[in-house]
């Protein structure tokens, strides 16, 4: 894994209230005395944003958004602008979930304007790509998976890609149990790279994270995270438990 410092990144999706998320803060820090050489990230919900962002003030963990709107302000109604999601803290954005592309129709375009919003903002996209199991058996999922990214990226520069991250994270696999095999992810994440490199340049292909998100749990995580381009993982469900969670984090293997 080249000089890449490994990532684990928590989507809690539409669960846990103000007080539920401190709970889990609490229990993290307890469960986790040295997560040794990991970046954790953490993205609840909106309404939750603020206050744990002030309780992992006092961690080394950092803060996420799960989506947001690419205007700046204005008649938006129920949309939260990338100056917002910076002024309570996050440092990172999740762009492109397949829930998102799947429940509200965003498009490839519209994510692509989210991208560049983000980065308007200086935070940092966690952009996620991925085929549905009909694409998979239609041996479509490069195609798939090549376009996402082409759109996405379509009008950003060199410099900006440096601090991206993409996620992996087969439609199939989120949610289900069904967890891509370490082989599966590892042919994917190679071909992004490859094709970071050939867009943009080989250096920046070897410093971008590369995350693998689909039915993760801690029993499963430790041989994906083996493989020489998946460079973290994003995980649903198995990250609303903190000793599951933590469990994840411990298993990415120290170099
Ligand atoms: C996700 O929502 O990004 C995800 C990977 O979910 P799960 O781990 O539950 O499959």
């Amino acid at each position: 894994m080249a000089d890449r410092l490994p990532l684990i990144a928590a989507n809690w999706k539409m669960n846990f209230t103000i007080e539920e998320s401190l709970k889990f803060i609490t229990a993290l820090t307890h469960e986790l005395k040295a997560a040794g050489n990991v970046e954790i990230v953490i993205a609840p919900p909106f309404t939750a944003l603020y206050s744990t962002g002030v309780a992992l003030s006092e961690t080394p963990f950092k803060l996420a958004a799960q989506n947001m709107f690419w205007e700046e302000s204005g008649a938006f109604t129920g949309e939260i602008s990338g100056a917002f999601i910076k002024d309570v803290g996050c440092e990172y954005v999740i762009l492109g979930h397949s829930e998102r592309r799947q429940i509200f129709g965003e498009s490839n375009e519209m994510i692509a304007k989210k991208v560049q919003a983000a980065i308007r903002h200086n935070l940092v996209p966690i952009l996620c790509i991925g085929e549905t199991l009909a694409e998979r058996e239609a041996r479509k999922t490069w195609n798939i998976c090549e376009n996402q990214l082409k759109t996405a990226l379509s009008s950003i520069q060199l410099k900006a890609i440096e601090n991206f991250i993409i996620a992996y994270e087969p439609v199939w696999a989120i949610g289900t149990g069904r967890q891509a095999t370490p082989e599966q992810a590892q042919e994917i994440h190679h071909m992004i790279r490859n094709w970071i490199s050939k867009t943009f340049d080989g250096a920046t292909a070897q410093r971008l994270r590369i995350l693998y998100g689909g039915s993760v749990k801690a029993k499963t995580s430790r041989e994906i995270l083996s493989q020489p381009d998946v460079d973290g993982v994003l995980v649903g469900g198995a990250s609303l438990d903190p000793v599951e969670f933590a469990e994840i984090i411990r298993s990415v293997p120290q170099k």
